[in-house]
């Protein structure tokens, strides 16, 4: 059933190759539980013993490979196969020519429990800040790892030869806790999948699809978040900066469409470096964008944020946007206000800014205005 829903998974939400993966792994279980079931027709008893758990390593490699692939990393770590593949000739020494029940029982559930622990690392890892799914999943993974290592040591408790008392008791384990924590392990697994797709739609939700940078909605969100206060005090000052590129019109007119599309990634990449980290950048308008930046950051460049800005729009002017067999120039207009966190909101900068942005239009375009507050004499305008 696992298999079938990450299949589906797989051809309707997420196309990965991890969710590939995790329906080969429990399709691959399926299988192995008919050959547990089956296993009478092996009249070699040794074979069925070394096949049946290469087959299990195998299943725990693949486990860990889907989730070292959700990290984007890679499955083929040499240091894990050379493991796998010792543990496997132990398990041939100690099955053909050294037989120990103990040990040749002991070895691939123990060290299924180790891959467990592995999977639950790589999930710890998947990305900066472990989400309530992924540590749930981690937990799950955890607790089916101990249970593998449990029995490993029930098996290893027997000694050489076959002990009908702990091999009693390594059969309960495998009957009563290794279902569910496999099947925790799917459902789990599944979780996270579904918490993925959550997070990429959350993602888009406030992404711009052409420039990557945050859309109207996204630019808000997080400027709130930034001028909640709590990062850097009331006390803090920061800006917000509206541009809009001059007679965008004449260049999609001139060049295509699709050149224009192309100089709108170029302006917007230019943006996200031209100001320091904590600056938010997006996308408000067709060829409008907006920056929110703590000032308090900016003066550790000794720069004010009129120099800042005046410097983004030098370099705006020098980019070169090559598209097809044409390369073209653009220039920018810039409105800025500066204002203090706990003055007013976001809405009332965007709208002080719009102001300053219309009078660098105005004023013959290429330019950058700071607002200027009507009910303040000092007059602060610098072109
Ligand atoms: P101004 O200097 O006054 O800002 O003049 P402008 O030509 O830049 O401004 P106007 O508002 O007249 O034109 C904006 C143009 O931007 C019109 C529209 O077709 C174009 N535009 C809006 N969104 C996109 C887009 O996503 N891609 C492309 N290529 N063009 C776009
Ligand atoms: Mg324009
Ligand atoms: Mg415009």
């Amino acid at each position: 059933m696992l298999s079938i829903v990450f299949g589906l998974s797989y051809k309707t939400i997420q196309p990965k190759k991890h969710t590939l993966i995790w329906s080969l792994v429990f399709a691959l279980a399926a299988v192995k539980g008919v050959i547990n079931a089956t296993n009478h027709i092996f009249t070699d008893r040794d074979f069925y013993w070394i096949f049946i758990n290469a087959f299990s390593l195998l299943l725990q490699w693949l486990t860990w490979a889907g989730f070292r692939l959700r990290a984007k990393r890679s499955p083929f770590e040499l240091k894990l196969i050379f493991a796998l593949i010792f543990i496997e000739l132990i398990l041939v020494y100690f099955t053909v020519f050294n037989p120990h029940a103990g040990y040749r029982m002991m070895l691939i559930p123990l060290f299924g429990g180790i891959m467990m622990f592995l999977c639950g690392w790589e999930i710890f890892n998947t990305q900066n800040k472990v989400r309530p799914a992924e540590a749930a999943a981690i937990i799950i993974f955890s607790l089916y790892g101990l249970t593998q290592i449990a029995a490993g040591i029930i098996a290893l408790s027997q000694g050489p030869t076959v002990d009908s008392y702990y091999l009693d008791l390594y059969q309960q384990v495998n009957l009563i806790f290794m279902p569910a924590a496999f099947t925790g392990m799917g459902v789990f697994t599944l979780l996270i999948l579904v918490d993925d797709i959550g997070e990429k739609l959350k993602a888009l939700a406030v992404t711009d699809s052409l420039t990557q940078v945050f859309n109207r909605r996204g630019f808000y969100q997080k400027s709130k978040v930034l001028t909640s206060g709590s990062n850097y005090g009331d006390a803090a000052t920061a800006a917000i900066i509206i541009t809009d590129i001059d007679n965008f019109k004449t260049i999609n007119d001139k060049y295509g469409h699709h050149a224009g599309d192309k100089a709108l990634i170029c302006f917007s990449k230019l943006l996200t470096t031209a100001f320091n980290d904590s600056a938010v950048v997006g996308r408000i308008g067709g060829e409008e964008f907006v920056i929110l930046l703590h000032t308090t950051a900016v003066n550790k460049n000794s720069l004010t944020t009129y120099e800042l800005v005046e410097r983004c729009r030098k370099e705006t002017q020098e980019l070169d946007i090559s598209h097809g067999n044409n390369t073209f120039n653009l220039t920018a207009s810039f409105g800025i206000v500066e204002f203090h966190i706990s003055d007013s909101s976001i809405e009332d900068q965007l709208r002080k800014a719009d102001q300053a942005l219309y009078d660098a239009k105005n004023q013959g375009r290429n330019c950058s205005v700071i607002y200027q507050d009507p009910d303040k004499d000092i007059v602060s305008e610098a072109t």
